[in-house]
């Protein structure tokens, strides 16, 4: 008998490419040490930049997209981590989400976050400590799970489209036919494919055996991003360079359905928070998940120049996604 993509359950054995743990731990000890200082002094913006980023008008769009957003997983994380400098004994709750984008010319998928199983298919493949570090709680609604519930199958999505390469973006992979395409900054994937060793953050197993369409972002400036891509030539979906967390990692606005213009954000920031106050996330997480923190700290200043009239949703902030998730 067949086995269809539903009931795979193994996986290839990447463990060799997985970050070695002694390097890992140490890694996360630089970032703890720095942690405590961070929290009272936080990193002060850049007003040089802040004062000299061009400001482009919103992209006018002559087709709109639905938007749904698939919750998928919650965890939580102390505020003061979040976004450094943050005087709060409180933690923050953070969720895990894919999003559903329906164009009049195909269907298609931002962030493919989670399977079912994660904790036991993909979560092995990151080294100790962080797979423990960022295990969702359960539940984990899986991909499939979540689209069927949706009305949707696999075979219904045309494409996908990561913000990054991060395993809490692209795990629900495992459960989509291989036929379904990926599509990315061709820098994001030799980053996160390249090297001997995965880097911290990314679980090669659910990245193999799918065609990819590896793309540059040279289209023009969009609002406060210095580069582009508009996806169908439209305006209803564009997407824009938000380089920092990961090398290619992207923002997704759209041209929403319901009147309302989205700009998905990935990781480049968790919440909201951390623009509204223009700050990093604490060395502890950041140092260990940002590629590059001071392309990631500009990019947030990015974020923040952004004009009125832009809704930001962060890749795991659980007030954002839960209020587009209910509607
Ligand atoms: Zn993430």
């Amino acid at each position: 008998m067949a086995i269809g993509y539903r009931d795979r359950v193994t996986k290839p054995d990447t463990s060799a490419e997985r970050s070695p743990i002694l390097p890992t731990v140490l890694h996360c000890c630089t970032a703890l040490a720095a942690t405590p200082g961070r929290l009272l002094r936080p990193r002060r913006a850049d007003t040089t930049l802040l004062a000299n980023l061009d400001v482009r008008p919103v992209p006018t769009a002559s087709v709109a997209v639905g938007l749904t957003v698939l919750a998928q997983a919650t965890i939580s994380m102390p505020t003061t981590l979040v976004a450094e400098g943050v005087r709060s004994l409180g933690a923050t709750p953070l969720m895990m989400a894919a999003f559903v984008v329906e164009h009049p010319k195909a269907r298609f998928l931002v962030d493919p976050a989670l399977c079912a199983g994660v904790h036991d298919r993909v979560l092995p493949e990151l080294p100790f400590p962080v797979s423990y570090l960022v295990a969702p709680n359960k539940p984990v609604r899986g991909l499939a799970e979540a689209l069927a519930e949706y009305g949707l199958a696999g075979e219904q999505i045309d494409f996908a489209v990561p913000t990054h390469l991060h395993w809490d973006h692209v795990s629900g992979l495992v459960e989509l036919p291989s036929s379904v395409e990926l599509r990315l900054p061709a820098v994001e994937y030799d980053w996160a494919m390249g090297g001997t060793h995965a880097p911290v953050g990314v679980a090669r197993g659910p990245l193999r055996g799918r065609a990819y369409d590896r793309f540059e972002l040279d289209g023009p400036p969009v609002l406060t991003f210095p580069r582009s891509k508009d996806l169908f030539d439209d305006g209803s979906v564009v997407l824009v360079d938000l380089a920092g967390h990961t090398p290619g990692s992207l923002g997704v606005l759209l041209a929403v359905d319901d009147g309302s213009r989205v700009l998905l954000v990935g990781d480049a920031v968790w919440t909201k928070l951390q623009v509204d106050l223009l700050r990093e996330k604490a060395p502890m997480p950041g140092k260990l998940f940002d590629a590059d923190r001071d392309a990631a700290f500009a990019t947030i200043h990015r974020l923040h120049a952004l004009p009125e009239g832009i809704e930001l949703i962060a890749g795991h902030d659980y007030e954002a996604l839960a209020a587009r998730a209910a509607a």
